[in-house]
């Protein structure tokens, strides 16, 4: 049986190590919350007592941490204690140097290593229905496909290690920007009364057209299920996008790339996290641009 050590069971790797569990492989767990290894055990996992401990037996080991600081940490120890042929995957989002750098680490001492972040929130950790992209070796993209399989709705092949972070900072770039831009638009549209269902009615069947205007529209009532009809909670918090764009202008500023909007999103997201909203789903920046987020 694959024997998996999942490292990292917060908001994410809860549901994600759950469904290798349901997958019937016999998954041991760390974290450093003792509460989140109660849960793991609940689901079916076994909790280990240190990184160490978890990988020590390992077939895989997959990682699910907030920041390169702590993958990087993490990394260390794995590569010390893990067999040398465990296939080693980060799932989190972080800086693509980090990624290229233990990916290194770990292939300089025999391992076979992947930066594997995914799109799709908690929901979609629960239900198996991520899309992770990969960055590794292409002969060793078959194995690791086939780990990640019980929490994916798709596996895609990025390039080489760290392809996987550039694909996930540069989507995330896009939709922050695209979602400023959709909540500007509901904004203007509001202070020259025209109606909201009515914009949404022509912006979506015409060139502004977007998935931050479609499925995600930041003004409540014309798509239901959208967290703008729940107060704006759930969903991607504010903070959370604007890690990510924090690591994308890094990495802009690093190859001398000219991000102007990313630039742009990144003080807006900062504005609004410093003004308390950081928990807030990030289409809330349409209150930002209303001048109510105070
Ligand atoms: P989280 O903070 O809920 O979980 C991180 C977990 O890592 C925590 O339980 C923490 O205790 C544990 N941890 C930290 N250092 C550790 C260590 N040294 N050893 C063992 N455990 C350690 O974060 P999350 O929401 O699960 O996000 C994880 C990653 O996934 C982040 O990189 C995030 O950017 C990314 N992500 C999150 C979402 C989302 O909607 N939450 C969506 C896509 C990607």
């Amino acid at each position: 049986m694959t024997r998996i050590a999942f490292i990292g069971l917060g908001n994410m790797g809860s549901g994600m190590a759950a469904n290798q569990a349901k997958a019937g492989r016999e998954v041991i767990a760390f974290d450093l919350s003792a509460e989140a290894l109660k849960r793991a055990e609940e689901a079916g996992m076994k909790s280990a007592s240190s990184v160490a401990d978890a990988v020590k037996d390992a077939n895989a080991i997959v990682t699910m941490l907030p920041a390169g600081k702590h993958v990087r940490e993490v990394y260390e120890t794995i590569i010390a204690h893990a067999p040398k042929d465990a296939l080693l995957i980060d799932c989190s989002t972080i800086d693509v140097d980090s990624a290229r750098t233990v990916a290194r680490d770990a292939s300089m001492q025999g391992f076979r290593a992947a930066d594997a972040p995914v799109s799709g929130g908690t929901a979609a950790a629960e239900g198996g229905s991520l899309t992770f992209m990969v960055g590794c070796r292409e002969q060793d993209f078959a194995e690791v496909e086939e780990l990640l399989k019980p929490m994916a709705k798709a596996v895609i092949h990025a390039g080489a290690s760290g392809a996987g972070q550039a694909a996930k900072i540069c989507n995330n770039m896009l939709l922050g920007i695209s979602m400023i831009g959709v909540c500007e638009a509901f904004a203007l549209a509001e202070r020259l009364d025209l109606d909201a269902q009515k914009f949404f009615d022509i912006a979506s069947q015409a060139s502004g057209q977007c998935w931050s205007l479609t499925s995600y529209c930041p003004s409540p009532g014309p798509v239901p299920a959208a967290p703008s009809n729940r107060d704006y909670e759930g969903g991607f918090a504010a903070a959370m996008m604007l890690k990510d764009l924090k690591l994308a202008q890094d990495a802009a500023e690093t190859v001398g790339a000219g991000t102007p909007l990313g630039g742009a999103a990144e003080a807006l997201y900062a504005e609004l996290v410093q003004r308390g909203f950081g928990a807030k789903d990030f289409s809330f920046m349409l209150e930002l641009l209303r001048g109510r987020a105070s």
